[in-house]
């Protein structure tokens, strides 16, 4: 029992059992928290949560009324403004030497962010990854350079091989860290755009021959025409030549498209997948995800990252887990499928109207539609329509396309992500109709 007050004699005892019965069922929900340790089926509410992280800030040494601190960091902090910005987890988490390490300041943080892991961990599972995982104080592309940080770290990794998608988070999470990246270039095939595993081989295999050690950054997650990476058959080659393999799952968690890749890449070479915590969880932005069967490079990870961190971005993946619960998340899922569907049929027919076409590529999440006009232009005017989201690429848009080449068509990407509602899909295709 969380709480045994002593309230006797203050009012009729029957009346004393009935408010005690209430306030054991509502702490009871919270106890099951911490003793199951597991995303609970259906989210529960936000005064639960609210007590719970209560609950845990009031273990931390900044708490104990008559702590005496005398340290160059004592968790002072001026106002309630900043306190609640962090939950009152004000010493954050991690010790400088390992950011998942207990913090002898914060018994109540570290109960929290280990907390946070374990729930991250069932989450996964619930969605059918049997994996470990942390969550990461900082965004998908510097949860990029963590992890290859740590792959130098434990392999000795100086290279990384990145099958050519255009996103600047991942290319600069590479030199951030100083570390040289080899492209291996996008190939056209059909409307598709999509790097071949046997390029990917022979990129490994000459960094190899040149005494270097290389681990891949595979990338899951894109905007169409860009492919995913073929992660099992990358997963198998890393596998055939010893070498690391990270994969940017960015919004991977949201859809099982994904998720079955990456259970079937999970059974050869994977050391890392990346996804954001913003995309999937519904969480401000600000927090990563890590997860892989490699309990052990997961450790490194957490050793490479330099310092204490904010609780804040952790915090936000507990309480999302907590207030959606997975239930609600698998229905969110169904949603998002659903709105994708909608999307190509209305997008289907706006092409057959205004004799554009919706690029042939496999994607679950996003789609595109061909014009004539400046992609640019059409994307601002969408812009001003108050549209937020769609991307608008030239063909002769190298970065844009992904493809070194020219690519065939203008085009406007249009993304159907996780939170999603019919009613923006039936209104940006509205709006597309005007511009397109
Ligand atoms: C969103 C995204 C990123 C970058 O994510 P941040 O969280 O902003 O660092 C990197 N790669 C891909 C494929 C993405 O979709």
């Amino acid at each position: 029992m969380l709480l045994d007050i002593d309230i006797s004699g203050l009012i009729p005892k029957h009346m004393e059992n009935r408010g005690k019965l209430t306030l054991k069922e509502n702490l009871k929900i919270i106890e099951n928290i911490l003793e199951q340790r597991k995303v609970p089926e259906n989210g529960i509410d936000e005064e639960h949560i609210k007590l719970l992280l209560r609950i845990l800030s009031f273990m931390d040494t900044d708490k104990d009324p008559n702590v005496i601190q005398i340290g160059e960091r004592e968790a002072r902090v001026y106002t309630k403004l900043q306190r609640e910005s962090v939950f009152d987890f004000c010493h954050g988490v991690g010790r400088s030497g390992n950011l998942i390490d207990p913090q002898p300041k914060a018994p109540g943080a570290s109960v929290m962010y280990k907390l946070t892991n374990k729930l991250l961990e069932s989450f996964l599972k619930s969605l059918g990854l049997n994996v470990k995982a942390i969550a990461t104080p900082v965004a998908t592309g510097m949860t990029i350079s963590l992890s290859l940080s740590a792959s130098r770290k434990k392999y000795g990794s100086n290279v990384v091989i990145y099958p050519y998608a255009a996103h600047k988070s991942p290319i600069k999470a590479t030199s951030f860290i100083g570390m040289r990246m080899r492209l291996v270039e996008t190939v056209l095939d059909g409307d598709s755009v999509k790097v071949e595993v046997s390029d990917i081989e022979d990129a490994i295999r000459r960094e190899i021959n040149n005494k270097n050690n290389p681990v891949v950054l595979s990338t899951l997650t894109f905007f169409p025409p860009r492919e995913s990476d073929n992660i099992e058959e990358i997963a198998k080659i890393c596998g055939e030549y010893d070498i690391p393999h990270i994969i940017n799952g960015a919004y991977a968690i949201q859809n099982f498209y994904y998720i079955d890749k990456i259970r079937k890449a999970l059974r050869y070479r994977v050391d890392a997948i990346i996804s954001s915590s913003d995309k999937n969880l519904f969480t401000p932005i600000g927090g990563g995800i890590v997860y892989t069967k490699d309990e052990s490079f997961l450790k490194e990870i957490s050793l490479t990252y330099p310092g204490r961190a904010s609780a804040n971005p952790i915090v936000n993946i507990l309480i999302s887990l907590l207030a959606i619960g997975t239930k609600n998340y698998i229905d969110l899922m169904k949603e998002q499928k659903e709105c994708k569907k909608l999307l190509d049929e209305l997008l289907n027919d706006l092409a057959n109207k205004k004799g554009e076409k919706v690029l042939n590529v496999k994607n679950p999440i996003s789609s595109c539609i061909t014009t004539k006009k400046d992609p640019l232009d059409v994307a601002g005017k969408l812009y001003n329509l108050r549209v937020t989201g769609p991307r608008g690429v030239r063909k002769n848009d190298k970065f844009g396309t992904c493809y070194l080449g020219e690519y065939p068509y203008n085009y406007i990407v249009v993304n159907s992500a996780i939170g999603v509602k019919k009613e923006d899909i039936y209104k940006v295709i509205e709006k597309l109709s005007k511009v397109i």
